[in-house]
C-alpha cells in the first residue's frame, strides 16, 4: 500500500539533529496496514533509522522502522489511504526553536478602570527586563463605546491588529445597558482566536489557597457555543439562544489541548461536556475528543460530565492537568479555577488563533479600584509573559516570571492577596512593579523557577471526510399560540397536513405536549410543530409553511429536519 500526501498538510520546521532520536511518528488509525512507501508532493522525505512509525489507534499499535532524516522534520501529515483517513503526528518535544532576538511589533490597549495602571506597571517591567517590542497603541473600550461605536473598537485599531498580529490588552469596561457588544468576544471571533488558554497555579505558602499543589491549565473553546450570540424572541413568552458547536471548531480546540499537553510535558487531558443532556452538540465534542485522543498515546485522557467534573475541579484540582471544554463551561470554570488557586487577580490568559493572538488578565476593569494605585498588575503581567513565550522571547519571559515569583516569595503583595502575618509589605501597583524590576535576574528560592521552551505552535490538520448523504425528512415549525392549549393548536394546524408532510408531534420548551401530552406539563405560548414525511423536497416544506400561514397562524421560525448518512440530524422531543 502506498500513502499519498494530499493537500498541503505538510509542515516542516528546521531543528537540530540531536533532537532526532526521540521523535516518533504516531499514526492514529483503525488500520494496521504496513507502510511500504511514502510519497510526498513536497520535498523528498528521506527515510532514516532513527525514528519510528506507529500504526494503529489502539493498544495493539504496530511499530515500523521508518524515520525522517536530513534537515527537514515532518511535524504532521494527513495521509489518505483507500480505506481510511490517517493523521500522522510527529512529536515535537525536542524541536529547538531559536529565541527571537528581533524586535517584535505588538499592539497595546491600555483599557479602562484599573487598565491604564496595570498596563503601565506591566510595560515598565517588560521594558526593564529587556523585552524587544515595538509598541503600537490603540484605543478600545468605554471611550469608543460612548462615542457611539457599539463595537468598542475603531477601524484603525483593526488595521494595527492585523499588522502586528499580537495584542496585549488591559481590561475594558462594557457600559451597562443596551446595544454594546462585548469587545472581547468580538475580537476573539474577528481574529479567529479559537483557543483560550488559562493557566491556574497556586503559589503556596506565599498566597493563601486551600489547594497548595494546584497547577491546572484550562483550554477553553473561544468562538462557538452560546457565545455565538445568536438569540431570538420567538413569542411574547420565549427567548432562545443557539448553542453552536461545529466539527472543525471542536477538532481545532481538542487537538490544541493535546498539542499543548505534549509540548509542555503535561500528563493528562480531561474533557468536560454535558453530553448526557446535549447529545448532539456536546455529544459531538466528546466524540471528537475520543477520536483525537488515541493520536496521543503517551497522554492520559478522561471525560467528566461538566457538573460533577466542576465539583471535582473545585474540590480536588490537583487531580487535573489540562482540561478542555466548550466555551461557556470554560469561561465559568476558568474563573473558579483561578480564584481557588489564589485570586482572579493573579491569572493571565492567551487567546490563540492561526494568525493572531491576544493576551490579557482574566479579570475585568474593577472600576471601583481605578486611579488609586491599588490594583494587582500580576494577571496582566502573566498574560504578557504568555505573550513573550508566544513571540519566542523566552529569555525575557523567564526573567520576568522568575523575578515575579521571587517578589511573591518575598511577601511583597498588593492588597488583594496581602495576608497579615504572611505578607511582608503591602505594595501599591507601582511599588509592586518596582519590586519585580528590582528582582530581575533573581530566581525564586522555594517556588519552582520556570524554564520555558518555545511556544506550542499548533498546526492542526482538520480531518478530511467525504460529504455525508443528506435527506430532508421534515420540518419543525415554531408558532405562537396565545391560548397555550396544545390540543387546540393540533386541531387547527393539522389542517395543513398534505403533499407528503403531516404533523407528527408538538412540543413546548422541548417536551412533547401532543399527542398524549402530560396534563401536568406547563406550557408557554411558543410551540414547535414537527411535520415529517419521506423524500421531502424544499418546495414541499415551503408550501407547508404557506398552508400554515393561510390558517392564520404566525410562524416565528422553522428548522429543516435532515438525516445525515441515514442518522437523524435532530433530536426527539423529551417524552417523544
Ligand atoms: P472585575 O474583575 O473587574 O472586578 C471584580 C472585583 O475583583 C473588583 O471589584 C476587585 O475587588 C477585584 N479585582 C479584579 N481585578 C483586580 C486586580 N487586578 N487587583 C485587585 N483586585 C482586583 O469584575 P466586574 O466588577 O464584574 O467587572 C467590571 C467591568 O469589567 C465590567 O464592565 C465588565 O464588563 C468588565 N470586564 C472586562 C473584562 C475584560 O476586559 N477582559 C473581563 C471581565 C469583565
Amino acid at each position: 500500500m502506498s500513502f499519498v500526501l494530499r493537500n498541503s498538510k505538510l509542515y516542516t520546521t528546521r531543528r537540530n539533529r540531536e533532537g532526532f532520536g526521540d521523535n516518533r511518528i504516531r499514526m492514529a488509525s483503525a488500520s494496521r496496514d504496513r507502510v511500504s512507501n511514502i510519497r510526498t508532493k513536497g520535498p523528498a522525505v528521506k527515510v532514516g533509522p532513527a525514528a519510528s512509525i506507529w500504526i494503529g489507534g489502539s493498544a495493539a499499535a504496530s511499530r515500523f522502522a521508518f524515520g525522517f532524516g536530513a534537515h527537514l522534520s515532518l511535524r504532521r501529515m494527513l495521509f489518505v489511504t483507500s480505506e481510511t483517513h490517517v493523521i500522522v503526528n510527529l512529536s515535537t518535544e525536542n524541536m529547538a526553536t531559536p529565541i527571537s532576538k528581533a524586535s517584535t511589533p505588538i499592539t497595546v490597549a491600555h483599557g479602562d478602570g484599573i487598565g491604564p495602571e496595570i498596563m503601565g506597571a506591566t510595560l515598565h517591567i517588560l521594558k526593564e527586563a529587556g523585552a524587544r517590542l515595538e509598541i503600537e497603541t490603540i484605543e478600545v473600550g468605554e471611550k469608543v463605546y460612548l462615542s457611539g461605536n457599539t463595537s468598542g473598537i475603531l477601524p484603525s485599531a483593526w488595521e494595527s491588529l492585523r499588522r502586528t498580529k499580537v495584542f496585549l490588552k488591559a481590561p475594558i469596561t462594557t457600559p451597562q445597558g443596551g446595544g454594546y457588544k462585548s469587545l472581547n468576544v468580538t475580537t476573539r471571533k474577528m481574529l479567529g482566536l479559537y483557543a483560550n488558554i488559562r493557566p491556574c497555579v497556586s503559589y503556596h505558602p506565599f498566597v493563601r489557597t486551600k489547594h497548595p499543589v494546584m497547577d491546572v491549565v484550562i483550554v477553553r473553546e473561544n468562538e462557538e457555543d452560546l457565545y455565538a450570540g445568536i438569540e431570538y424572541q420567538t413569542s411574547p413568552d420565549e427567548m432562545q439562544a443557539l448553542k453552536v458547536i461545529t466539527r472543525p471548531g471542536s477538532e481545532k480546540i481538542i487537538r490544541y489541548a493535546f498539542e499543548y499537553a505534549r509540548k509542555y510535558n503535561r500528563k493528562k487531558v480531561t474533557c468536560f461536556t454535558k453530553d448526557n443532556i446535549l447529545k448532539m452538540t456536546d455529544g459531538m465534542f466528546h466524540k471528537i475528543f475520543d477520536e483525537i485522543s488515541p493520536e496521543y498515546p503517551e497522554i492520559e485522557k478522561e471525560h467528566w460530565i461538566v457538573d460533577i467534573g466542576a465539583a471535582k475541579l473545585a474540590d480536588t484540582p490537583e487531580a487535573f492537568d489540562v482540561v478542555v471544554m466548550p466555551n461557556l463551561y470554560g469561561d465559568v470554570l476558568s474563573d473558579v479555577a483561578a480564584q481557588i488557586a489564589g485570586s482572579v487577580g493573579l491569572a493571565g490568559s492567551s487567546n490563540i488563533g492561526d494568525q493572531c493572538a491576544m493576551f490579557e488578565a482574566i479579570h475585568g476593569s474593577a472600576p471601583r479600584r481605578a486611579g488609586q494605585n491599588m490594583a494587582n498588575p500580576s494577571g496582566l503581567l502573566q498574560g504578557a509573559i504568555l505573550m513573550l513565550v508566544h513571540i519566542n522571547q523566552i529569555d525575557v519571559a523567564e526573567r520576568v516570571q522568575n523575578a515575579w515569583l521571587r517578589t511573591m516569595e518575598d511577601g511583597i503583595h498588593t492588597y488583594d492577596i496581602f495576608t497579615e502575618g504572611k505578607s511582608r509589605q503591602k505594595a501599591g501597583t507601582k511599588e509592586f512593579a518596582e519590586a519585580v524590576v528590582a528582582r530581575l535576574g533573581q530566581k525564586p528560592e522555594q517556588l519552582k523557577a520556570v524554564h520555558y521552551s518555545a511556544a506550542a505552535t499548533v498546526k492542526r490538520p482538520i480531518a478530511v471526510r467525504p460529504a455525508p448523504k443528506k435527506d430532508l425528512v421534515g420540518v419543525d415549525v415554531y408558532v405562537e399560540w396565545p391560548s397555550k392549549i396544545a390540543n387546540d393548536l393540533a386541531g387547527k394546524i393539522k389542517a395543513a397536513n398534505g403533499d407528503g408532510l403531516s404533523l407528527e408531534m408538538i412540543a413546548n420548551r422541548g417536551v412533547k405536549v401532543w399527542p398524549d401530552g402530560s396534563p401536568e406539563t406547563f406550557c408557554t405560548d411558543a410551540f414547535r410543530c414537527r411535520f415529517m414525511g419521506s423524500g421531502v423536497t424544499p418546495k414541499q416544506v415551503i408550501a407547508l409553511q404557506q398552508r400554515i400561514s393561510d390558517l392564520g397562524l404566525e410562524i416565528a421560525m422553522t428548522e429543516n429536519l435532515r438525516n445525515y448518512d441515514g442518522k437523524p440530524g435532530f433530536t426527539l422531543a423529551q417524552g417523544q
